[in-house]
């Protein structure tokens, strides 16, 4: 019997997977490449780079998330890699932003270009900042980054508070041996500042980083070591917020959020789809199955053919994925080139 013909999608087709999780939310590595070398993300030895012609231009990422948000996307967040580090980012924020129904749009970024770039996204329209910082402490920011920018860094999260961004929230990954001794300095910070302190599970990603099982730490373990600050209390997060379970300490100004893809996975929430820097479109961070775009893009593919793309990879969604905390799993990829 002739196989039905496969359904040509349209503009307004909803994002829906194959388990009913509606897709909203992309997220976009802008390029591969960092000036930090981070322990756990890039490798100090990692040399190659991809070739500028092997990231999707401007024009392409536009097109592609004006099509997304035509069918439902309403969050973007650029990240990389250091999103700051490519050419123009700024006038490419202007015109993402001028994108008609997408409702949000933010940066992760490792902080060092934040104060000579704060102006320019503030008015680019961006409001809501992630920052890298995994430690408080200026040498051992060196020793985990590869770079001397703690105070750099420092003065980026000044001037974008100081200027209105919010919220800021500051990502730390939580690291056995590396900087659960400050745990508690990142808790107390959270009493006296706005930030969102997140600490996140170690993640076994790529090769070459300082990943191994003794360094993990669980989130109900970095919780327990939160413990002599006083008793954290729920905090409600709204639909555009991400899988971060947020508490606040009592009388705090700031609040202190746990991202835990190891130990308690929210795959049955998950909304993200992500265009890596190499133009692949991938369901899952932590599972290695991508959609080439760039070549559907490149080889003259109509708008019909981008929609049949993000449908497809939307639909070969996993459940959830397999990565575990010693390290087993079927994820290989490089956190810089899918995009943190
Ligand atoms: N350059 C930007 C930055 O530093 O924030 C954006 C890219 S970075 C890959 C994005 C996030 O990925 C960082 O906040 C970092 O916490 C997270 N990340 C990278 N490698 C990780 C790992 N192995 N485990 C957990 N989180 C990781």
């Amino acid at each position: 019997m002739p196989r039905p013909p496969e359904p040509t999608p349209t503009a307004d087709q909803r994002l829906t997977d194959l388990f009913d999780r509606s897709i909203s939310y992309l997220r976009l590595s802008l390029t591969d490449q960092c000036n930090l070398r981070c322990c756990y993300c890039t490798p100090k030895t990692l040399t190659e780079k991809l070739d500028s012609l092997e990231l999707l231009t401007y024009e392409e990422l536009l097109r592609v998330v004006g099509l997304a948000v035509a069918m439902g996307i309403r969050k973007v967040r650029l990240t990389g890699g250091e999103p700051l580090v490519r050419r123009n980012v700024t006038s490419f924020i202007e015109r993402l932003a001028a994108i008609d129904g997408l409702e949000d749009i933010r940066l992760t970024t490792n902080g060092v270009l934040l104060a000579e770039h704060a102006e320019a996204l503030y008015a680019a329209g961006i409001r809501k900042l992630n920052i890298s910082l995994d430690t408080l402490r200026r040498e051992r920011y060196h020793e985990i980054t590869g770079a001397d920018c703690f105070d750099r860094v420092w003065a980026g999260i000044e001037k974008a508070t100081a200027m209105g961004f919010a919220p800021i929230k500051l990502n730390v990954v939580a690291m056995k041996g590396v900087n659960d001794d400050e745990f508690l300095d990142f808790g107390r910070l959270s009493l006296s500042t706005p930030y969102q302190i997140r600490f996140i599970e170690f993640m076994p990603m790529g090769k070459g980083t300082t990943w191994e099982k003794g360094r993990y730490i669980a989130a109900t373990a970095i919780r327990e070591r939160l413990a002599p600050l006083g008793s954290l209390e729920p905090v409600a997060s709204g639909r555009m917020e991400g899988p971060a379970r947020v508490f606040r300490f009592a009388g705090a100004t700031g609040s202190i959020g746990f991202i835990s893809p190891i130990s308690h996975h929210f795959c049955d929430r998950c909304n993200r789809l992500r265009l890596t820097s190499e133009g692949k479109l991938r369901s899952c961070l932590l599972t290695d199955r991508e959609t080439d775009l760039k070549a559907i893009i490149r080889a003259g593919g109509n708008d019909e053919a981008i929609r049949k793309a993000l449908i497809a990879t939307i639909l070969d969604k996993p459940k959830g994925h397999t990565l575990a905390g010693d390290g087993s799993g079927n994820c290989h990829g490089q956190m810089s080139r899918i995009g943190g």
